[in-house]
């Protein structure tokens, strides 16, 4: 098969590409480089079977001609990182729902199956745990620039269920909820190469907020099988499923734990979120995926635990040279 992966060169999107072309299909990548790195997919250009384009998705023709040579679309493309969000959120917005728009319109013209990543952020501060595809969607006000975020990513969604409902364009969606392993990069706010950095330069770990928030860490590996299982099955089209892991842990947890795993002597310090992104940022206590669709739908269940993650994300932080985190 020939796959486009929109956002191939991010963390998530050249591990997939790395997942495909391990099996033996052909991969394309398209990527402006704002979030990715070129970095992220070194390793793959020597494989006659990967070939990529520094462009961006939002340049329509140039995205179409790649939909029309591929036979599947992994759509990935986004503004990511509660980072970003928080501080460009013209950019996110507009990426987020003008990307979609164009993959999802070339592809509907040839049929061509799309998965549309998006992300568990569209539960906003849903206190409904663990959450379900089928459950409410609860998000702040629109002067609270966090939740722009999570409502272009809603619309996303909604435009791909569109797109199968209405035009019978095949489509799916997969919510990844945090996601870790390799090559993820601390630029962009994400906690665990953060910590993990920080913890091996015996800095102190920034805990935002009292560190009670839990979140549940998946291995990136964990979630491309996922990816991969939900595109090749026929009877996941139109729908939505989560993609993640249960194993929940506090974020105080989850900075004593690395500290231990880097045999760090980094303090561990809490900092207010008005000090990181500003007055009235609401942030999600809990964030728990239900799994029972995606079991039921092609037997999904993670295979790494957290430690096992974590660990490999140390392992890779000391591979590289260290950089500013
Ligand atoms: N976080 C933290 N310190 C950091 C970065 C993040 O305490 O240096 C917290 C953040 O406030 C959130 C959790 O870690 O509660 C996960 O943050 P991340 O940005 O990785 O993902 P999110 O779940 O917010 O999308």
């Amino acid at each position: 098969m020939r796959y486009l992966i929109t956002g191939g060169a991010g963390f998530i999107g050249s591990h997939l590409a790395e997942g495909l072309l391990g099996r033996g299909d052909h991969v394309t990548v398209i990527d402006d480089l704002s979030t990715g790195s070129i970095r992220n997919i070194q390793h793959l250009k020597g494989d006659p079977r990967f070939s990529y384009v520094i462009g961006s998705v939002e340049n329509a023709p140039l995205t179409a001609e790649l939909v029309d040579a591929a036979d599947q679309v992994f759509h990935l493309a986004a503004a990511v990182g509660v980072k970003l969000v928080v501080e460009s959120p013209v950019r996110t917005i507009e990426t987020n729902v003008k990307t979609t728009e164009i993959v999802l319109a070339a592809a509907c013209k040839k049929r061509k199956k799309v998965f549309v990543a998006s992300t568990s952020e569209v539960y906003g501060k849903s206190t409904d745990v663990p959450f379900r595809e089928d459950g409410d969607l609860v998000l702040g006000p629109t002067e609270r620039g966090r939740w722009s975020y999570a409502c272009s990513k809603a619309i996303d969604e909604f435009l791909a269920i569109a797109y199968w409902r209405e035009r019978h364009c095949p489509t799916l969606i997969g919510r990844c909820f945090n996601t870790v392993g390799p090559r993820q990069t601390g630029h962009y706010g994400m906690v665990v190469p953060r910590f993990v950095k920080q913890a091996l330069s015996n800095e102190a770990l920034t805990v935002y907020g009292d560190g009670q928030q839990s979140r549940c860490f998946t291995h990136v590996s964990d979630a491309v099988r996922a990816m991969i299982a939900l595109m090749d099955a026929d009877h996941t089209v139109g729908e939505v499923y989560n993609i993640g892991s249960e194993q929940e842990i506090r974020i105080a947890d989850l900075a004593e734990r690395i500290r231990v795993l880097t045999d760090s002597e980094s303090e561990i310090g809490f900092t207010p979120y008005e000090q990181v992104y500003g007055e009235n940022f609401e942030d999600m206590p809990r964030r728990v995926p239900s799994l029972e669709k995606i079991n039921k739908a092609i037997g999904f269940e993670p295979q790494i635990g957290l430690d096992e993650t974590l660990q490999s994300v140390i392992d890779y932080e000391r591979s590289v040279e260290p950089q500013l985190v």
